[in-house]
């Protein structure tokens, strides 16, 4: 997901009454074991666990790749049908990010470097050793400095520009935009940056990179404390060195990508389906796991397909899980996902996003034709977790809520696509895309909510007597 705070949808300040529902669209027994099955016998924190020990997850790396059979092999597993790994593109590279990178500064003191780099940027070829050398700005400074450059790591004020298309340079004048380039055809290990604070957000850019052709510049990013140490430093007229070991791995492609799918079929309509589905990539920074973004809704959408099956639930439609790909880097595998089904986009009732974090599902948000249905599939969800409350948020369009992550991919065909709201007190600024994105930050009962309610809303929408009503086109504003 993107950083949008969640916050912002103000739906705090809600307060729906949630009493007289219309009638449970699925069977109240199904729902009876639903419940205690989410409830008492929860495989979800096991679950991610696993999917953690395999670790983060870039797209096209080995580890998505190994976090895709695990997840297929847990559905099988947990008697889910149809069962695959659906190829959405094809990558001219892969790359991915060793477990034993450091950085660390070695004089005037040994201490270890809190750090990033971008994804597919190079990578030294063992530990690196330089001087610290203060970023000339202008031609004189250039002069001052030019005999230190070779070898060093160049510190280097803000952090690298992420580049949205073809990685353009960042806006400079032309004075320091040349002092720039020779600062970085002057032989330098690289360019250390500093982050604003103590957090270390990792991002990247896969487009126009192939094995042979990329950018050569090596680029490590310190939480704020580490890049301030080597500037007091550097002022107080020290030699700073700095080692850095980037054991970043390109290789030649095609890299197949992939989502994960599996199935319960529709009894009675089994071309109708509801999607349930959470995104299995990451990023991939120093200490993270992609845990909570977002292998807690990887986590939850297994988790509901398990609960399920073991309640023998019948759903009249096909209820389908689908584990997205290439989330971080825009949406690509939920957006190729919808072209290569386009045709069955009006026999989709709705896709069910959850990403964003721990917290529990606290409801959705969407326009007001809709409100009664989704109402009706959450009610006994909410009856179930008193302790949970949710609300439908009615906004004038599907399209006027959370759109960072693959429910919106959707909205294209007019298919319902809902993020649920996620409540709660985890602070997920303080995870998102950070070295923080670990299993000690999940919160078990609420992930426990969010998978049980993921599996009661998809049974109920699954079993009513229609789709989930589309908003008329016309009225949804153009985006
Ligand atoms: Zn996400």
């Amino acid at each position: 997901m993107k950083r949008i705070t969640i916050a912002a949808l103000g739906v705090s300040g809600l307060a729906f009454v949630l009493a007289g529902w219309a009638a449970a669209q699925g069977d109240q027994g199904t729902i009876d074991r639903i419940v205690d099955i989410g409830k008492h016998d929860s495989h979800l924190m096991k679950d991610l666990g696993g999917l953690c020990e395999i670790g983060s997850r870039l797209t096209g790396s080995p580890r998505l790749r190994k976090a895709q059979e695990w997840a297929a092999g847990k559905f099988r597993s947990y008697g889910l049908s149809n069962v695959h790994l659906e190829q959405w593109g094809e990558w001219p590279m892969g790359w991915e990010r060793e477990p034993g990178t450091y950085a660390k500064m070695v004089r005037p003191f040994d201490i270890d470097m809190v750090f990033t780099s971008p994804d597919w940027t190079n990578g030294t070829n063992g530990p690196l050793r330089g001087a610290a050398v203060a970023d000339p700005k202008t031609k004189a400074d250039f002069e001052k400095v030019r005999g230190k450059l070779k070898d060093a790591w160049v510190v280097t004020e803000g952090i690298p520009r992420r580049p949205r298309g073809g990685g353009e340079p960042p806006p400079v004048g032309d004075e320091q935009a040349q002092v720039q380039k020779m600062v970085e055809e002057a032989g330098i290990a690289g360019r250390v940056y500093g982050a604003r604070g103590e957090l270390v957000i990792t991002f990247g850019n896969y487009r126009e990179k192939t094995f042979d052709k990329h950018p050569k510049l090596r680029q490590v990013i310190l939480a704020r404390s580490d890049m301030d140490r080597i500037k007091r430093n550097l002022d107080w007229g020290k030699e700073v060195v700095l080692e850095c070991n980037l054991d970043y791995r390109w290789w030649k492609g095609p890299v197949p990508q992939y989502n994960v799918v599996a199935e319960i079929p529709g009894s009675e309509k089994p071309d109708e389906v509801v999607i349930v589905s959470g995104h299995l990539d990451s990023w991939d920074g120093p200490g993270s796991q992609g845990a909570l973004d977002n292998g807690t809704g990887s986590c939850t959408a297994l988790e509901a397909a398990r609960i399920l099956v073991k309640a023998h639930a019948c759903p009249k439609r096909t209820i389908r899980f689908i584990l997205w790909s290439g989330e971080e880097e825009g949406l690509l595998g939920s957006h190729a996902y919808v072209e290569a089904h386009k045709a069955e986009m009006d026999k989709i009732s709705a896709v069910l996003v959850d990403d964003g974090g721990t917290d529990y599902q606290g409801g959705y948000v969407g326009p007001e034709v809709m409100r009664p249905m989704m109402e009706a599939a959450f009610g006994p969800s909410v009856k179930a977790f008193p302790e949970f409350p949710q609300v439908y948020k009615v906004v004038s369009s599907i399209r006027r809520q959370e759109s960072g992550s693959d429910h919106a991919s959707f909205w294209k065909y007019n298919v319902p696509g809902f993020f649920t709201i996620e409540t709660g007190r985890s602070d997920y600024n303080f995870i998102h895309h950070t070295q923080h994105d670990r299993i000690e930050y999940a919160i078990p009962e609420y992930l426990v909510q969010s998978a049980t309610n993921h599996a009661i809303v998809a049974y109920n929408l699954a079993c009513a007597d229609t789709l989930v009503p589309r908003q008329v086109p016309a009225t949804t504003p153009a985006r």
